[in-house]
């Protein structure tokens, strides 16, 4: 039996392993490692942040039949297998959705600066939020690029909703290095995180890069020499290429693929948050390149046809305060990029759409946990 090797129980990983099982999986082995075997619902950052709820709450042990799931660490990539927990591992085909990784390092440490951007790093940030009576808090985008582009905007107004609700005297601004905030995605969205922020009286501050050299330990300062003061700073740090795939090609972070995301390396296919693709950081392209990376391998073991790559579906949740949700979602009906442009469609604050992220955690719970 041939044995496909997938890395990661994000939205990726798990699109890439189920859609495997589905097509071929009594035709071939499909082993999915996951540190821990426990994967992680990166939404629920927000929440933990705040002090809502626990890291735990966002965390999924996996099942999935016809799936082996292996808990681990993979030190080691190529096309042929995998390194885990020191042991090899031989493969006919690798997929690799290791996500991007966090380069805390970046950020001086720092009491009241924390860098986190995942429920398991949010939880340090929850005690400085709570203990916040007055004063300044900043949300500091450190690099471009990063997970979920609308997801720091959310953060900085769920914080000042959560300080005008506590009726603490406590200001909340942004930082980002992008021109507006979401330029690229454009279609209104920039005018929506903007209108937004401004009705929760969080400003924002563009073409923010920080210089951590420059700046002190009550004020960040950017490589144009604009500074702002704080007293609390929650920072999303820089994302950097999983150690795991430092010897591909690509681009800082981003690993280059081909339509298909196979990497430079023969037989390793690199899907989601780690590939370069024109697409945002965001559940819904890491899965469609999960389907279609499948889809690759299996027609090239000649067990399904030649298939078309699978159209993303990224939708966002922005939360802005309370149960009010807005949300941001792409689709391609022209085709997929560079030769067409995506549809944007904005839905407006309300909170019938808690209703939507409560039910996209489900669903994510649901594809990671199968009762045999
Ligand atoms: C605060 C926040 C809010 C978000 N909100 C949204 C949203 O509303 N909508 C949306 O579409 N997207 C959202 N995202 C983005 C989305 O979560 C990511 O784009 C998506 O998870 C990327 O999927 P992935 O499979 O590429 O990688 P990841 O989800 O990062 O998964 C990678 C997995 O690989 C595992 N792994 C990594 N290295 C190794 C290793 N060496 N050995 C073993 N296992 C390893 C990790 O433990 C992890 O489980 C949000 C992200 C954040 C941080």
């Amino acid at each position: 039996m041939k044995r496909i090797v997938v890395i990661g129980a994000g939205p990726g990983g798990i699109a890439a392993a189920t859609q495997l099982q589905n097509q071929a999986g009594n035709q071939i082995e499909i082993v999915l490692i996951e540190r821990n075997g426990t994967a992680e619902f990166l939404p629920g950052t927000l929440a933990t942040a705040l002090g809502q709820t626990s890291p735990a709450d966002w965390q999924q042990p996996l099942q999935l039949p016809g799936i082996t799931v292996q808990a681990g660490e993979v030190t080691q990539v190529s096309g042929h297998g995998v390194v885990v927990d020191g042991d090899s591992l031989t493969a006919d085909f690798v997929i690799a959705a290791p996500g991007l990784a966090l380069d805390d390092t970046a950020v001086p440490q720092q009491p009241n600066i924390i860098p986190f951007w995942s429920p398991s790093t949010a939880a340090t940030a929850s005690d400085a939020v709570q203990k916040m009576q007055t004063g300044r808090v900043a949300v500091i985008v450190a690099g471009l690029p990063y997970r979920c582009p609308p997801a720091p905007f959310s953060l900085a107004m769920q914080l000042a909703h959560h300080y005008q609700q506590a009726e603490k005297k406590v200001d909340v601004f942004i930082t980002t290095p992008e021109e507006r905030p979401l330029t690229i995605i454009g279609n209104g969205i920039p005018e929506h995180l903007e209108r937004s922020c401004a009705e929760l009286d969080v400003a924002i501050y563009t073409q923010f890069q920080p210089d951590w050299g420059k700046s002190g330990e009550n004020e960040v300062v950017s490589v144009d020499g604009r500074s702002q003061p704080f007293d609390l700073a929650l920072v999303v740090p820089p994302h950097v290429r999983s150690p795991l795939l430092r010897h591909l090609l690509g681009d800082g972070p981003l690993v280059s693929v081909s339509p298909q995301f196979e990497s430079d390396e023969p037989g390793l296919f690199v899907i989601g948050d780690a590939a370069k693709t024109p697409f945002p950081r965001a559940a819904g392209a890491a899965t469609a390149q999960g389907k279609t990376a499948a889809d690759a391998i299996l027609a090239r073991l000649g067990l399904i046809e030649p298939a078309p790559p699978h159209a993303p579906e990224p939708e966002c949740y922005i939360g802005h305060g309370g149960e009010v949700f807005s949300k941001i979602a792409m689709r391609y009906p022209h085709g997929l990029p560079p030769n067409a442009k995506p549809e944007v469609y904005l839905d407006a604050p309300s909170t019938t759409l808690a209703d939507g992220f409560a039910a996209a955690f489900k669903t994510w719970k649901a594809q990671r946990y199968q009762p045999q």
